[in-house]
C-alpha cells in the first residue's frame, strides 16, 4: 500500500484525548481533563432544535448559515461586542474549531508561519499540520499573569510570519487578554502586515474584568474574530461557531465550506437563533456557577499550599506540578490509574507548561472538590 498524507499522517493527537481514551476503562473516575460543561443545554433551544426537526426543517442551508441566524449574529456583535457588522460579515460553520480551520486555511499557505500562543489549544497546532503550515510560539508565562511579552512576541516575527492567532478568554490558562494588550496585538498585526485572528469562544465566561474583542479594532479588513455557541450556551453538540470578518474572507470561507462541510447543521442553527435572541439568564446562571467552582478550586489549592493564580475566565486552571519531579503525562496517566482522577497534561498545550496540569472545572462543585483535594495530595505526596 502507497504511505497515507503525510501532512495528517504525521500529525500529533492531542494528549487531552489520550487520557480520555484511558479514563474510559477506569471505573467511577473523575473527570477534570475535558472541556465539556456538565449543564443541560437551555430548554428554549431545546425546544427550538425540536421545532425545526419536526418542521422538516432538515435540508441544506446555505453554506454560510441561514440569514436569519446571520442576522441575529450581526446584532449580537454589534450589541455585545461593540462593532459594526452585517450578515455578509458572518460564516456559521459546524463549530468554532471548524471556524478556525476554515480561516487559517483560507489564509495561510503551506510553509507560512503563525503565531500560537504557548500554552495554548493543541487543536491550534493539529491544524497547523493539516496546511503543512509552521507554528511558531509566543510564551505566556505565569509570572505575568499569562499575558503577552511584546518584545518576544515582535522578536518571532519573520518574512514568512502571516497571521497572529489570539486566544482570550484563554484555554488552558483561564487569562483575560487586557484591552490594551488587544491593541498592543493590532497595532503589529498592521505593522508587519499580519492578519490577526481572535479565538474568543469563551467570551461569555469571564469573572473578573471585561472581554475585549479583537473585532474593535478592525479597521482595515486584517482582523478575523471567532465565536461559538458550545460554552455559552452549554451546546457542544449542536456544533455550531461563527466567524467575524471582512466580506472579502466571508466569500472565501463561505466558498471553502462547500466542499468541506457544506453548512453547519440546519436544526442547530435554528436553535442558535433561539439562543441569541432569547433570554440570556442561563448564561449568566452558568457563568455564576463556574465562577464558585473556581473560587472553590483555589481555596483548596491554597489549603495544600499549591496556589499559584486565579484565572479570571473560562473554567481552566493551570496547576504547577514540578515538586513530584515527574513529566506531566506520567503524572496524569498514574493519577488516572491510581486514584481515578483524570487531568490534562500541561505538556500537551506546549513547552511553557510542561511542568504543569489542567484541571477543567466545568463538572458538578462536589465531584470537583473530591477530585481536587485527591490531586493535591498526589502533587504533595
Ligand atoms: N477554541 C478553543 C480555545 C476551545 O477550547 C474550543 C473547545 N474546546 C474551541 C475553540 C472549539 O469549540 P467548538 O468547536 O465546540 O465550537
Amino acid at each position: 500500500m502507497k504511505p497515507f498524507n503525510t501532512l495528517t499522517n504525521s500529525m500529533r493527537s492531542s494528549g487531552i484525548r489520550k487520557i480520555m481514551a484511558l479514563s474510559e476503562d477506569v471505573d467511577g473516575c473523575i473527570h477534570l481533563e475535558v472541556g465539556q460543561p456538565d449543564f443541560r443545554t437551555p430548554e428554549h433551544i431545546l425546544e427550538a432544535a425540536a421545532h425545526a426537526a419536526h418542521d422538516g426543517f432538515t435540508k441544506y442551508t446555505n453554506s454560510a448559515g441561514i440569514p436569519e441566524l446571520r442576522q441575529a449574529i450581526a446584532q449580537k456583535v454589534i450589541k455585545k461586542n461593540g462593532y459594526n457588522v452585517g450578515p455578509q460579515n458572518v460564516v456559521v460553520s459546524p463549530g468554532a474549531v471548524c471556524s478556525m480551520f476554515t480561516t487559517l486555511l483560507s489564509l495561510v499557505d503551506p510553509g507560512e508561519e503563525v503565531l500560537l500562543p504557548d500554552p495554548g489549544w493543541p487543536n491550534y497546532t493539529m491544524q497547523m499540520s493539516c496546511i503543512g503550515a509552521n507554528p511558531v510560539y509566543y510564551p505566556l508565562d505565569q509570572t505575568r499573569g499569562f499575558q503577552i511579552d511584546f518584545d518576544i512576541l515582535e522578536k518571532l516575527i519573520t518574512q514568512k510570519t502571516k497571521v497572529l492567532v489570539l486566544n482570550t478568554p484563554g484555554n488552558p490558562t483561564g487569562a483575560v487578554i487586557t484591552r490594551e494588550a488587544i491593541e498592543k496585538s493590532v497595532e503589529l498585526a498592521r505593522k508587519y502586515d499580519l492578519f490577526l485572528i481572535s479565538d474568543e469562544i469563551y467570551e461569555d465566561i469571564i469573572f473578573e474584568g471585561t472581554h475585549s474583542s479583537a473585532g474593535l479594532y478592525n479597521d482595515d479588513g486584517r482582523i478575523i474574530t471567532i465565536y461559538g455557541f458550545s460554552k455559552s450556551y452549554a451546546a457542544m453538540g449542536l456544533r455550531v461557531g461563527y466567524t467575524v470578518c471582512e466580506e472579502k474572507i466571508a466569500k472565501l470561507l463561505t466558498k471553502l465550506q462547500e466542499p468541506v462541510v457544506s453548512c453547519a447543521s440546519s436544526i442547530s442553527q435554528k436553535a442558535c437563533v433561539a439562543a441569541l435572541t432569547g433570554s440570556q439568564d442561563s448564561v449568566a446562571e452558568m457563568t455564576a456557577a463556574y465562577k464558585k467552582r473556581r473560587d472553590a478550586v483555589v481555596d483548596i489549592l491554597r489549603k495544600h499550599g499549591l496556589y499559584q493564580y486565579t484565572p479570571s475566565g473560562a473554567f481552566y486552571i493551570l496547576i504547577d506540578i514540578s515538586r513530584t519531579g515527574r513529566n506531566s503525562t506520567d503524572f496524569a496517566v498514574e493519577l488516572l490509574n491510581k486514584k481515578k482522577v483524570a487531568v490534562a497534561p500541561g505538556e500537551t498545550f506546549g513547552q511553557t507548561t510542561k511542568n504543569y496540569i489542567r484541571v477543567s472545572f466545568a463538572i458538578e462543585i462536589e465531584k470537583l472538590k473530591e477530585g481536587m483535594n485527591i490531586l493535591c495530595e498526589k502533587i504533595n505526596a
